[in-house]
């Protein structure tokens, strides 16, 4: 559910962001999708990212430890550098380098609310 919001919420800061006027709205290669597509879509693709720590790495019963290297910090300082590559490569396609961002961001906001508990995640 996080990982829902967090996709929308970048998603809108992000177009906020790159609006030269400050006013929300598409630009370049993602002016054939509507606002609303964009938001709706990133908060799918960021839901479906914030769950992936999961899904790699199931928490079942009997296995308390199963934070390995994707639920770790090493992987979270790995996606903000990659995701900052990605984001500042003005040559890749807009539309690429915003849902990166929004999987990305996902995918750390599950990293982060992780490492709140006591099991915390491992450095690497
Ligand atoms: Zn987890």
């Amino acid at each position: 559910m996080t990982g829902v919001i967090t996709g929308a919420v970048v998603a809108i800061a992000r177009l906020q962001y790159y609006d030269a006027d400050g006013t929300l709205s598409t630009d370049s290669s993602m002016g054939s999708l509507s606002l609303t597509s964009i938001v709706l879509i990133s908060a799918a693709v960021g839901g479906q990212f914030g769950l992936m720590p999961d899904i790699l790495e199931p928490a079942k019963s009997g296995n308390w430890r199963h934070r390995k290297f994707f639920h770790s910090y090493a992987l979270l300082a790995l996606l903000v550098w990659f995701t900052y590559q990605t984001e500042t490569n003005l040559g890749l396609d807009d539309l690429v380098r915003h849902f990166f961002t929004v999987a990305a961001a996902g995918y750390v906001s599950h990293l982060l609310l992780d490492s709140r508990t006591p099991a915390g995640l491992p450095w690497v």
